[in-house]
């Protein structure tokens, strides 16, 4: 299983399934991407292979901004609709996330009782959460931040806002997700292998920290909203 990020200029889909094959050798059953342009969000996601994804993306949806997931799923069976990207009930946020929620049925019970949910993942509960805070009055970002401090166990995850084509969010926990530099974009992923293919400049993430990226800023933070400088490190290209 594994995650793909990239906000920048260059078309997103081809570098999201050039990542996600990158990835293939570590174990799947779905895979799906998000990509976010001035008509909203289009998500294309599928049980099987990377290539029976590439079949059903469209190629005439043109974006600069995307997210994509292999899944290995742990919650709810393997499915298109159990497969990630996952959306909040309106619609506004998209979501992919590599791990287990190990507390999603308290958190459904206690925040999120009125929602109506649509899939069977532990997953969902995080994009539902970060809708609900955000609605309550809270930035994206101070609802992003709100939902992870309420989560238990492992997380990688990266998160688009449809109201906001210049940002993309992640974070991780106990499992891996690095940031990668380049010029006039940045990335995110699970193994640098997979975005070798645009840069050899990785940030470092360490457990319980969320990133904030732009094209031009990769803006690690703690849970506690302190900025976290960090120095990048060159990926082996033969890796
Ligand atoms: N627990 C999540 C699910 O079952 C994510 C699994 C994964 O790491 O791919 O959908």
């Amino acid at each position: 299983c594994g995650i793909v990020g990239y906000i920048g200029y260059q078309d997103v889909k081809e570098i999201l399934l050039r990542g996600l094959e990158k990835l293939e050798y570590r174990g799947y059953d779905s895979a799906g991407i998000a990509v976010l342009n001035e008509n909203g969000v289009h998500v294309f996601k599928e049980k099987g292979r990377i290539a029976d994804l590439r079949r059903i993306v469209d190629p005439n949806v043109k974006a600069t901004i995307g997210i994509g997931h292999t899944r290995w799923a742990t919650h709810g069976a393997p499915s298109r609709v159990n497969a990630h990207p996952h959306q909040s009930a309106s619609g506004r946020f998209t979501l992919v996330h590599n791990g287990v929620i190990e507390n999603y049925e308290m958190l459904k019970r206690d925040y999120l009782a009125d929602v109506e949910f649509r899939s069977d993942t532990d997953t969902e509960v995080i994009v539902q959460l970060v809708e609900q805070f955000v609605r309550d009055g809270l930035t994206t970002e101070e609802a992003f931040r709100q939902t992870l401090s309420l989560l238990k166990g492992s997380y990688a995850i990266a998160m688009i806002d449809a109201e906001n084509e210049e940002t993309l969010y992640a974070a991780k926990n106990k499992s891996p997700l690095l940031a990668g530099l380049g010029d006039g974009f940045n990335v995110v992923a699970s193994d640098a292998m997979a975005m070798l293919q645009v840069t050899n400049q990785f940030v470092e993430l360490m457990d319980g920290e969320m990133v904030i990226v732009t094209s031009e800023n990769v803006t690690i933070q703690t849970l506690n909203g302190e900025t976290v400088e960090r120095k990048p490190f060159t990926a082996e290209l033969d890796a």
